[in-house]
């Protein structure tokens, strides 16, 4: 059994955190400065001219396309060496991804047929296209099998109509994955097709955007009679549940991988403010209730550490079912940081509500996180399904 990161990676790790802290740390206050600015409208809280700058130098420090197979125009690297810098790059509240976002490249590289390859995985791959997945509808999110949004084969061409909504970055990407039902009856069997679909396609139409606490939004897309040739069907029509399934595992594990970052960055917090602020003339650091508050989330980290890390280790040696894993992931590592976020506001005291510093900031934002992608209740239900099935606990090692 070996516990250690090859060393390559932890290299990789040691100059991701110098780039997030030279680099990210310094634009905290922008992001924070251009999210209250924003208000209800969709301001991204990174200037298009950062971004294009972190776009470069992300790019000349080989950070793209890591897990990306070579014959794509990636690194090859796996699920290991992006969690290690993923978690590094989470560390500071700049959110931003590095091409190219991993879920949809596993559907991608699950389904698409060799003039799709050419089209949308190799440029998706190399950073040069983005996409988006379109699934969640005002009446189907948790349950994905309730959408409605149809797919009518006629004359030759699918006719798309339907309604989706909470659908991030809409208006800045270059093609959709969209989910829609082709023949109710079958369902999830032969029923639940997905369609590459490109922006701008007559009669998509991004009606509005929505803004949610955390500075995220995302926007209702509105399907009008939208005509899609049967070459814009992404895999076998009708089969589009499982790659789907399997395009929320790999999210999950980063989501995971994220909070860990979060984690890190606000264990440093408390301990620097402990070890500085004194009240009544002593530390906080010599306060059993703070010491407690740190001891917790150091306990709760490593595990989430050690969860995470061990399940991209299983993507690595190629175990495909990882159910299991990302529904105790999802809800581990999330309600981890929920706690974390909650008890470093506490150190902090009135600094922690403070928009001066990065910690409320987390603490909005991990809302989010244990809805999004399947909210916590839905994994529990999930996993306790497996399990009961198999009928005995997960082995940890087999
Ligand atoms: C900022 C943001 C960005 C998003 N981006 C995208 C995107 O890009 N693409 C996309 O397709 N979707 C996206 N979504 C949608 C997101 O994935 C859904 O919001 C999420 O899956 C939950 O679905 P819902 O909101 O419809 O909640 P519901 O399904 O209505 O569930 C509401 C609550 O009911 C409870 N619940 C539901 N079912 C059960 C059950 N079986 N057992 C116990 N409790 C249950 C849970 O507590 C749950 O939180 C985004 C959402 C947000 C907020």
């Amino acid at each position: 059994m070996d516990f250690q990161i090859p060393d390559e990676y932890l290299e990789l790790k040691k100059m991701v955190r110098k780039f997030v802290e030279s680099e990210l740390f310094p634009l905290e206050q922008e992001i924070i400065n251009r999210e209250s600015a924003r208000g209800t409208t969709d301001m991204p809280s990174i200037s298009p001219e950062v971004e294009k700058h972190l776009m470069q130098r992300t790019e000349e420090l080989g950070l793209w396309g890591l897990e990306v197979p070579e014959e794509f125009g990636g690194q090859d690297l796996g699920a290991l060496a992006k969690i290690v810098v993923v978690e590094q790059m989470n560390r500071s509240i700049v959110q931003y991804t590095l091409p190219p976002d991993a879920p949809n490249l596993n559907f991608l590289k699950e389904c698409c047929n060799p003039e799709q390859y050419e089209k949308y995985l190799v440029p998706y791959a190399t950073g040069k296209k983005r996409s988006a997945l379109a699934m969640t509808e005002p009446n189907a999110g948790s349950d994905a099998s309730a959408i409605s949004t149809r797919a009518d084969f006629k004359n030759g061409k699918w006719v798309i109509n339907g309604t989706k909504a909470w659908i991030s970055y809409a208006p800045k990407v270059d093609f959709f994955i969209l989910i829609a039902i082709n023949d109710k009856a079958k369902g999830k069997k032969g029923g639940f097709s997905a369609f590459l679909v490109d922006k701008g396609t007559p009669g998509l139409k991004i009606e509005r955007n929505v803004n949610t606490i955390g500075d995220m939004f995302a926007y209702e897309l509105v399907l009008e009679d939208m005509e899609l040739e049967p070459s814009q069907v992404l895999g076998e029509v009708g089969y589009a549940f499982i790659p789907l399934q399997n395009r929320f595992g790999v999210r999950r594990i980063e989501l995971a991988a994220r909070c860990c970052g979060y984690a890190d960055r606000l264990i440093q917090l408390m301990i620097d403010q402990a070890n500085i602020r004194v009240t009544f003339g002593k530390t906080l650091a010599e306060r059993q209730a703070v010491q407690w508050w740190i001891s917790d989330s150091m306990m709760e980290l490593h595990a989430a550490r050690l969860m995470v890390y061990h399940a991209a280790w299983k993507v690595d040696q190629g175990h495909k079912d990882m159910r299991k894993e990302a529904a105790m992931l999802k809800v581990y590592c999330t309600e981890m940081l929920s706690k974390i976020a909650d008890r470093a506001i506490q150190v902090h005291g009135g600094l922690g509500l403070s928009k001066e510093m990065p910690i409320e900031y987390i603490y909005r934002l991990v809302r989010i996180f244990r809805i999004v992608e399947g909210p916590s209740e839905i994994h529990r239900w999930l996993l306790a399904r497996e399990i009961l099935k198999d009928g005995k606990p997960y082995e940890t090692f087999k």
